[in-house]
């Protein structure tokens, strides 16, 4: 029975409240709690249990319930991919991804090391051009309206004449973007087997091509890709491909299939990969690349070259950023009683909701504190919306994104090993390892265990007393990375 304690005499509610953990019987598991989760801002709180019992006697080998828990609730991480969300999540993601995309650059994690030995390449692919925007040149002086940005200029990558800029085009683009991305892939195939005078059957025989990409707004507001791609034999990262699919076969083709149709010169078709959209309100549209393609080798090793490394890190800075990078909003704008409708109650029965007064927006977009350009991308996607033919495209739900569906990172199934499975690893090293500290150890081999368990989500976030040892955490974590920083420094001043 915890003791009774006159707290009225302490004035902030998250000591008070760390008095009370502090009292409970166990406030060791209080704390473990918290250090578990290792700093993450807002943790998951679960309720519920996991029983293992044998199968043949129901003797109940192992059990965990959270009504044991001295707080009555289990602290999971959440595991939010977004720094501006969670930034020691994101961190956590960012290393994943790290150690996914360097896998599949360098070996490790069940690919072989020989990876390194096939070509590859850094490609960057933008979006066209949707109007003039103010920009800094590394050839010109100043920008197009006369002025010289600075380099941190709020109005970079904004249009030089906003009533005439192309925002249907940019939204629609953006919508597009993943789907472009996921034709381009076959296009990149079909421009190789044209380069190297093969049919794509018998590409598709000797070799494989692998992609790994993630996604980064730009400035003006549109999303790009950065992509790693790779020639494999047909079976995929374990074996090489063939010695005439070489680097300059592989740059070929990206950009026949990206920006140029120089491909096929014989037959004078455009290789191009590209989406039509079809529309009465808008008119038809192309959606293709832009012409500024950046693509890379990739080597092992090497000065001032793009290196595995420098890859790896790129890819997985990109991954942990997302839209609030280019001044939008982090939240949807769907109102959620109406979904965005405006009105509740059965189609054609308009009855206005009372909570967005008919606008279906969970803010009206005058208030929201994003620039005008910004604002104006929303606007667009949000009356684009309206409109049968884009129902598909959700825009109401991606408004906030300036029409981009997320999928900020995807990779095909050869390329490396996947996140789940970098997670499934880390769970298992944690369960064994509060195993051992319960001094449980697995039962013997052949009895066959039956597990039961029921989990159910209560909320997100920390009590107050726990939010102050969550900061409690985040600085000894912090304290912790630097001494390893200065260590590595320090050890390759040494070399
Ligand atoms: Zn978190
Ligand atoms: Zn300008
Ligand atoms: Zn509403």
């Amino acid at each position: 029975m915890p003791r009774m304690l006159d707290l009225r005499h302490v004035k902030s509610l998250a000591v008070r409240d760390l008095i009370e953990l502090a009292n409970l019987d166990d406030f060791d598991r209080v704390t473990e709690q918290v250090d578990r989760v290792a700093g993450c801002t807002r943790p998951v709180n679960l309720v519920g249990h996991t029983t293992t019992l044998d199968a043949a006697t129901r003797t109940v080998l192992r059990s965990y319930s959270t009504a044991d828990e001295p707080t009555g609730r289990l602290l999971t991480t959440c595991g939010n991919r977004r720094a501006s969300r969670c930034p020691s999540c994101s961190r956590v993601y960012a290393a994943d991804t790290y150690h996914l995309i360097k896998a599949g650059l360098s070996g490790g994690k069940t690919v072989p090391e020989t990876v390194r030995t096939h070509p590859r390449v850094f490609a960057t692919l933008t979006a066209p051009s949707f109007g003039p925007v103010h920009n800094i040149r590394a050839n010109k002086p100043r920008c197009a309206c006369g002025t010289q940005h600075d380099k941190d200029a709020p109005e970079l990558g904004t249009p030089l004449r906003p009533s005439s800029y192309d925002y249907t085009g940019a939204v629609l683009w953006n919508a597009h973007a993943g789907a472009l991305w996921a034709r381009t892939t076959t296009y990149i195939r079909r421009a190789l087997a044209a380069y190297l005078n093969m049919t794509q059957k018998a590409l598709n025989a000797a070799l494989r091509i692998s992609f790994a990409k993630v996604a980064e707004y730009q400035q003006r507001g549109l999303v790009h890709f950065h992509a790693v791609i790779r020639l494999d034999g047909p079976e995929g990262s374990t074996e090489p491909p063939p010695p005439w699919a070489t680097i300059d076969a592989l740059k070929a083709a990206i950009e026949n299939a990206t920006v140029t149709n120089a491909a096929d010169e014989t037959a004078n078709k455009d290789t191009r990969a590209r989406l039509t959209v079809a529309s009465d309100h808008t008119g038809d549209r192309e959606i293709r690349w832009g012409d500024r393609l950046d693509v890379r080798e990739i080597t092992a090793l090497g000065d001032g070259e793009l290196t595995d490394k420098a890859v790896a890190g790129y890819v997985a800075k990109y991954a942990t950023k997302s839209a609030e990078d280019s001044g939008t909003v982090d939240r949807s704008l769907i109102c959620a009683p109406c979904g965005g409708r405006g009105y509740r109650g059965p189609d054609g029965l308009p009855d206005l909701c009372a909570d967005c007064d008919g606008t279906g927006q969970a803010e009206p977009l005058p208030n929201l504190r994003v620039q005008r350009h910004v604002r104006q991308m929303i606007r667009t996607a949000w009356a684009l919306g309206h409109l049968p033919e884009f129902a598909d495209l959700k825009l109401w739900k991606w408004a906030h994104m300036l029409g981009f569906r997320g999928h900020f990172s995807t990779k095909s199934r050869r390329y490396s090993t996947t996140l789940g499975a970098l997670r499934d690893v880390r769970k298992a090293w944690r369960t064994a390892q509060a195993h051992t500290e319960a001094g449980q150890d697995q039962p013997e081999g052949s009895t066959t265990l039956l597990t039961e368990s029921s989990w159910a989500y209560l909320t997100s976030g920390y009590r107050p007393g726990e939010e102050l040892l969550a900061a409690q955490t985040r600085h000894d974590i912090h304290q912790a990375r630097q001494a390893a920083d200065r260590t590595k420094t320090e050890g390759e001043l040494w070399q």
